[in-house]
């Protein structure tokens, strides 16, 4: 055995063995070690190999996947070897025979299907990428759901697309340069090298063409070489971890880079578009306004709002929709009722189609399809056939498979076809005939055990089941000596004596159970037969069917965003050709939402004006709602074009072709940046590559290094925007200095978030105005956040000194005393007074009185 062992992990490098071994899959070597590790199971072992132990550790078969998924997130790659025989067929070729064993499948982060594995509402993509000087292609596929897609963009534009792809694995050739590698292992997702050849064009187009079954690809879209070099190795890398079958994918789409926002990496996470900082979900812009009811509609909303589309007639075809179920309230309640009971179809499918599926995968497709159909009804009698056209079409092509499915398939579908009861009753004759005959069989069993227990006058006489003896009679030990002396010796064969009960076979019961076996086996081979012809069915209908679940994900978007609009009164935003940009009213969603859910009073609502290329130039008091401000209208401009109405009263935006932002700075230690290097490199990025259609979002540009060094930055990004970029852009600023530029660049407008003094402290109005402040607050805010009152002391005396003075010198500072002298606060009997209050301890007369004598002691 350890031969073929050694024989199969030789053959799989680099991946962790799963050998099988009855009911557990064992891991021996370094293998057991590293395994034992990662998942933090026993280390045990299992005979010598050169006179050393060998280490060996073991998972069982039937808890396997989420050991599987533990081992994938810590970066493990997985051999799954199955016993192909059993062990009487082994022993057919000798006694000592080696069970034949295979490895039926590599698990990989990118290639995984079963649901145990994965997140329902995320998509789970496999990449690869090819570059070839300035040119760059990605192809991707998630195989539980179907899709496969291309772009082929520049190298340039390269990053940008692998953000929002967001792959679980990324494919690349050993033969790539040096700097890509470098590049992408900057990137937390596994990389996987691959042959040089695994990216051949030629190759591509024809394992493609043949995989659709078409002669020419033209139908599909025009691919470039290098986009068929990278759908090459993803088919052959899905060939090779799957051992030769493939999942049932759609045909290729073809994605135009311009049909799609540009939104770069940095601009996603600062935005936290589907997952916060901290890597969440749910208080992510997607996660606050997610009303999706199916997991396919989950990770299609999820695809839009990480890919805005930049075609007009695609989003107003989205508004349309979500303007239709607003309006539809009763209609929407209905649909949502019944998309709340809808299984997944797509993740089913993929199963199927790599025969890796149970009876209940086909128990999914059938309630699915059935359930897509009442919804079908509904929209059709509420008139919404215009809107849907298409999806309503690509469902109820589905009907007729959907009853046929229903005639077979028992209402309960079992867990696995063994338990023989996956076809109704009543739909195949020969087979309620086996399943009567089991059964039969089954209470000729109970009979015979009434008469055994008459004839040996033994009332606790059982007959019973075990996997090692079958079926066996048996009685208390103490009846042991009557049962093994005549008469009763003759009939009942003694088979096994326990402490407590003693067990005998009759030929009688060894013939019923070879009947019983018999018409069990019948059972299950007609049921097989059936779940295999029903499999067969469904696969050769899979791209109707894909096509139909992506209809069902789309009515889920479409009624789920019409939900999110309707409880927070959202709007149908106006998307145009140009370069608009006026938002009335408009709000934050997540913080908004987290306000409202922890009882902090109101969102106040703002405007933003950056028609034609303006330039909003937003100072104010630290805490005021600067970045709230600048980060609302770029979650509006996504929200708009991913095809949702808007948290605003109103909104008309020109189509934003890319999204930057540069909001707040983070260290990237990890990449051997400082804070103030990621700072520049994304603000670099940004003044290279916006363009007129770009929306530019800047937050404390040149916070990071000296005052004047930073000023100058921030100044002269402001200028290169104005007169090089030419695009729409909000800069929030602490440096006051630049509210001057507006003498200067005409299309640059000051803004300021209003506050208000009340008693020397500062109070937060969140109202964006015309003009702009004078000061931070940051004094104040320093003291709202519990510095203790003589830093704040102190501070306040410094400030005062730097603002008297133009060019504050340590020298200017010599007559202030020094921190402790200073900074203790100042006298204040009135204070001192209070403090020496216990408000419970007063009576109403004395408190009265206590209010006169502090009153007196302010005059
Ligand atoms: P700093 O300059 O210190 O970075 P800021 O001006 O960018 O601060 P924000 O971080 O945007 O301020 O906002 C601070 C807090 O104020 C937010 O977390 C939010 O709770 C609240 N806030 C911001 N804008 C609004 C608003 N329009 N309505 C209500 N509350 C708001």
């Amino acid at each position: 055995m350890m031969a073929q062992y050694r024989c199969i992990k030789e053959q799989h490098p680099g991946t962790l063995l799963f050998y099988r071994m009855g009911d557990f899959y064992e891991m021996f070597f370094d293998d057991a070690i590293e395994a034992a590790d990662a998942l933090s199971i026993a280390l045990t072992k299992r005979g010598k190999s050169h006179g050393d132990d060998i280490p060996m550790c073991g998972v069982p078969v039937h808890s396997a996947d989420g050991y599987l998924q533990t081992l994938i997130r810590k970066g493990h790659r997985v051999a799954v070897c199955e016993q192909t025989e059993d062990a009487a067929e082994a022993r057919k070729r000798g006694a000592k025979s080696v069970v034949a064993r295979e490895v039926v499948r590599l698990v990989t982060p990118g290639t995984l299907t079963e649901d145990g594995l994965l997140d329902a509402r995320t998509h789970n993509f496999l990449a690869a990428i090819v570059r070839r000087r300035e040119q760059a292609a990605v192809a991707w596929t998630d195989i539980s759901s179907g899709s496969l897609q291309s772009v082929q963009c520049s190298a340039a534009q390269l990053p940008h697309h692998l953000a929002r792809i967001d792959a679980a694995e990324i494919l690349l050739s050993e033969a790539a340069e040096d700097a890509l590698k470098a590049q992408l292992g900057q990137l937390a997702v596994p990389i996987t090298e691959v042959a040089a050849r695994d990216f051949d064009s030629t190759d591509g187009e024809r394992r493609l063409k043949a995989l659709f079954g078409v002669r020419s690809l033209a139908a599909f879209g025009a691919f470039e070489r290098t986009e068929l070099g990278a759908l090459c190795a993803i088919i052959l890398y899905l060939e090779r971890t799957q051992k030769g079958r493939l999942p049932t994918l759609q045909p290729p789409r073809r994605e135009r880079p311009e049909a799609i926002m540009q939104i770069d990496a940095a601009t996603r996470r600062n935005l936290e578009l589907v997952r916060d900082f901290s890597g969440r979900r749910e208080t992510s812009l997607l996660g606050t306004i997610d009303c999706t009811l199916t997991a396919a509609g989950g990770r299609m909303l999820e695809r839009r709002i990480s890919q805005p589309s930049t075609v007009p007639a695609e989003i107003a075809a989205h508004h349309d929709e979500v303007a239709y179920c607003l309006a539809a309230n009763r209609l929407r309640e209905q649909v949502r009722a019944l998309l709340r009971k809808q299984p997944d179809i797509e993740r089913p499918l993929s199963r199927l189609g790599l025969d890796r599926a149970s009876p209940r995968d086909l128990g999914a497709i059938r309630t699915g399809l059935l359930l897509a159909q009442r919804i079908c009804a509904v929209l059709r009698a509420g008139e919404a056939s215009s809107v849907f056209t298409a999806d309503l079409a690509a469902i109820e092509s589905m009907a007729e498979l959907a009853t046929d499915l229903d005639r077979c398939l028992a209402d309960e579908v079992p867990l696995t076809v063994r338990d023989g009861s996956l076809i109704r009753v009543g739909f195949d004759a020969q087979l309620d005939e086996a399943r009567r005959s089991r059964d039969e069989q089954r209470s000729d069993i109970a009979n015979l055990q009434r008469r055994y227990a008459t004839l040996a006058d033994i009332t606790s006489l059982k007959i019973r089941h075990n996997n090692v003896l079958g079926y066996f009679v048996e009685t208390p030990a103490s009846h042991a000596r009557s049962m093994m002396s005549d008469p009763l010796a003759e009939k009942f064969i003694h088979r096994q004596t326990m402490a407590s009960a003693v067990r005998f076979t009759t030929l009688e019961l060894t013939e019923l159970e070879s009947r019983i076996i018999g018409a069990g086996a019948t059972v299950i081979e007609i049921e097989n037969r059936h779940f295999e012809s029903l499999r067969e069915r469904v696969v050769a209908r899979a791209a109707d069917l894909l096509a139909a679940a992506r209809a069902l994900a789309r009515l889920d978007v479409a009624t789920a965003l019409a939900e999110t609009a309707s409880l927070n009164a959202w709007r149908r935003p106006i998307i145009e050709e140009g370069v608009a940009f006026e938002i009335r009213g408009g709000r934050h969603p997540v913080v908004e939402g987290a306000l409202r859910h922890a009882g902090g009073g109101d969102f106040i609502a703002n405007d933003c004006h950056l028609s034609d290329a303006s330039i909003r130039l937003v100072t104010g008091p630290n805490m005021s709602g600067k970045s709230t401000y600048l980060r609302q209208n770029a979650l509006i401009a996504i929200l708009a074009q991913a095809g949702s109405f808007v948290p605003a009263d109103s909104a008309r935006i020109g189509l934003v072709t890319q999204l930057f932002s540069r909001v707040g700075a983070a260290d990237d230690l990890a990449r051997g940046q400082s804070t103030f290097m990621v700072e520049m490199v994304e603000t670099a990025t940004i003044l290279q590559q916006a363009t007129p259609t770009a929306l530019v979002i800047l937050d404390e540009i040149g916070r990071g290094t000296a005052t004047y060094d930073g000023l100058s930055i921030a100044w002269a990004t402001l200028e290169h925007l104005h007169e090089i970029n030419r695009c729409r852009s909000l800069f929030a600023t602490h440096y006051h200095e630049l509210t001057q530029l507006d003498e200067r660049l005409e299309r640059l407008t000051n803004a300021t978030v209003a506050v208000s003094e009340w008693e020397g402290e500062v109070v937060f109005l969140h109202e964006v105005r015309d003009g702009c402040c004078d000061r931070s607050y940051g004094v104040q805010v320093a003291r709202l956040a519990g510095m203790p009152e003589s830093a704040v002391a102190r501070a306040e005396q410094l400030l005062r000194q730097f603002e008297s003075d133009s060019t504050p010198t340590f020298a200017a500072l010599d007559d202030l005393p020094l921190f402790s002298a200073a900074a203790s606060p100042p006298e204040d009997p009135l204070r001192d007074k209070l403090a020496g209050i216990t408000p419970d301890d007063l009576t109403p007369r004395a408190a009265l009185e206590l209010i006169y004598e502090l009153k007196r002691s302010l005059d």
